[in-house]
Order: structure tokens, then C-alpha cells, then sequence
């Protein structure tokens, strides 16, 4: 057995606030790369021009330290691996893209949802339309993969087992958009391996990529890290936390002064981390005691009123 370098890693996409959910996910990655005594990689996942913003990037690494939330090697920091910005690194996406059996694709989103009756909002599975020659040589094209058969099998130490046909599944996807950017799934691939990750924990929403992580991880000869895939923080309603949930977000809560301390016993507590009654703790504090099988399985669903102890 070679000697296991541990790493883990926070990837945020600068095209918002952090609300309370991010800096849970980001608290619970930081925690287990430190329980190990492992690196913490810092990520500027900036891919999609029209959706990120500079402001966002600073403010968000700004509420990640101001929680207590320091990273080894990321924005800021520098490390063997810079630049840490999605957005800076599109020469290591072209080379993995170049390994790869891929395809043009002219087609709309429109016309996919239309060739394959996709209900609205779902992705439709690609119907292999440009596989043999692009529909329309006159559009610009997208760059799909020509995804490769057989089930993809992950064990995630908090979701389980995850199994998926992804060509039936998901069928040939975009690794480069039309525009040029360049797509989450190859990219985040790429860096993970080149950053030395070991320990990738993240939310539950990215369950549904990561056979398709595995599968381009295996194909381009990379190795697969430890995948651990945490519960989200949901609104009252039950919808993934946001805006429209009025709770705040952490750059709101540090311009106002909100004592980080008390976020972060919030956070913890919803995390299972510590009892309901521990009103102020530092993220370092944690450390020690992390413990990840502690981390309850289920989303937490916010009451009314429950972070009214925060502001
Ligand atoms: N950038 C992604 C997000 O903000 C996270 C990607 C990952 O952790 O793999 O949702
Ligand atoms: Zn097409």
C-alpha cells in the first residue's frame, strides 16, 4: 500500500453570497481535512463568465476566514498548484479535454428537450444527434464526450453507494460549452488530481455528478478520492436554502457584527457537532473531537425563527 496523503478541499462558485448551508459544507470540510492532519485546498470554481463575479470570490474568502476557515494553498496563499481559479486554468481542461473521444454538438437545449420529450427542469438524456456529424455545421459547437458503457459503482462514506448508467443516465455530456467555457465535470476532475485531493466532501447535490466525475477519473488514468457527500440546510419550506428564505447570508451577518463564534456554534450544532446549548465556538475547537459517522444523515430543515440568535 502507498502512503496516503490526505487533502481536502473547498471548491465555491463565486456567483453569490455564502448563505449558512456553503458555510456548514465548508466548516465539515475543513474539520475532516484538520482531523487528519491533512492540506485544505482552497478552489475558485469562476468557470461560467455571465454567473461569477470578482466581488463574490472576495467577499466569500473573506466570511471563509473571518469563520475561523484558513486554507494551506488557494487564492491569497499561493502553493505548488496555482493558480487556484477555475477561470486561470483552462490549459489543463484542453489537455485532459485532448485525451478524450469527443464529439461537436450544434444542438440547443431546446432542441434536445423537444428530440427526447424531457419533462421541464430535468436534463434530458443526450440523444446521440451530432455523435456521427453535427447537426448544424453553421452554429457554434459544444464539445460532448462519447461516454463510455458499464455501470459506474462509488462508495460515498456518508450517502453510501452510488450506481449509475451513465450513458443512460446522463448519455454524452458537455465538457466544453458553446461559449467556450469550460464545463463543472472536466475541470473539477482535472484539479482534484492535480491538486493532490484525497477527502472530497461536499453537499448532497453533487451526488448526481460524481459518476460522472469517476468515470472521466478513470478514463483519463486519475485516481478517485474519498467521496463524502453531506446533508443540506433547507428552508421552512423544505427547498434548498436561499435568498428567498430571508435567512442571512454570512457576508451580511460579518458586516454586521455578528460574532463569528456564534455562526459557527450555530452551524456545528446543526451538524451534530455540538449540543444545543453551546452558544460560542471556534472552528479550531472542533478539531479534535471531529468525528464525520457523527454528522446526521438527513437535511436540516429550518424552523421558523431559528436563526433569529444568529444576527
Ligand atoms: N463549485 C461547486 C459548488 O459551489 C462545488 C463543486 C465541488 O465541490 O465539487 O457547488
Ligand atoms: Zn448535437
Amino acid at each position: 500500500m502507498g502512503m496516503v496523503i490526505s487533502c481536502g478541499r473547498y471548491a465555491p462558485t463565486p456567483s453569490g453570497r455564502l448563505h449558512l448551508g456553503n458555510a456548514r459544507t465548508a466548516l465539515l470540510a475543513w474539520l475532516w481535512a484538520r482531523a487528519q492532519g491533512g492540506r485544505y485546498v482552497m478552489r475558485v470554481e469562476d468557470l461560467d463568465p455571465d454567473r461569477s463575479r470578482p466581488v463574490y470570490e472576495r467577499d466569500q474568502l473573506d466570511d471563509l476566514l473571518w469563520l475561523g476557515l484558513p486554507w494551506d494553498e488557494g487564492p491569497r496563499m499561493g502553493g505548488p498548484q496555482a493558480p487556484y481559479r477555475q477561470s486561470e486554468r483552462g490549459q489543463r481542461y484542453a489537455a485532459a479535454l485532448a485525451d478524450l473521444e469527443t464529439f461537436e454538438c450544434t444542438c440547443t437545449r431546446r432542441e434536445l428537450r423537444e428530440a427526447t420529450l424531457a419533462p421541464h427542469g430535468r436534463e434530458p438524456v443526450y440523444p446521440g444527434t451530432c455523435r456521427a456529424a453535427v447537426s448544424h455545421p453553421d452554429r457554434p459547437a459544444a464539445v460532448r464526450w462519447k461516454v463510455p458503457p458499464g455501470v459506474v459503482e462509488v462508495d460515498d462514506l456518508v450517502a453510501g453507494r452510488l450506481r449509475e448508467d451513465v450513458v443512460k443516465d446522463v448519455g454524452d455530456f458537455v465538457l466544453r460549452r458553446t461559449d467556450q467555457a469550460w464545463a463543472y465535470q472536466l475541470a473539477v476532475v482535472v484539479d482534484d488530481a492535480a491538486m493532490g485531493v484525497t477527502h472530497v466532501l461536499r453537499g448532497a447535490d453533487l451526488v448526481a455528478s460524481t459518476a460522472r466525475q469517476v468515470l472521466l477519473q478513470r478514463t483519463l488514468g486519475l485516481p478517485t478520492p474519498q467521496y463524502a457527500h453531506v446533508p443540506l440546510v433547507l428552508g421552512p419550506d423544505g427547498a434548498k436554502l436561499g435568498k428567498r428564505h430571508g435567512a442571512p447570508d454570512i457576508t451580511r451577518l460579518r458586516e454586521a457584527g455578528a460574532d463569528p463564534r456564534r455562526v459557527v456554534a450555530w452551524l456545528a450544532n446543526s451538524a451534530g457537532l455540538v449540543p444545543a446549548g453551546v452558544q460560542r465556538v471556534e472552528a479550531a475547537a472542533l478539531v479534535a473531537d471531529f468525528d464525520l459517522a457523527a454528522v446526521p444523515r438527513e437535511d436540516v430543515v429550518l424552523a421558523p425563527g431559528a436563526l433569529d440568535a444568529l444576527g
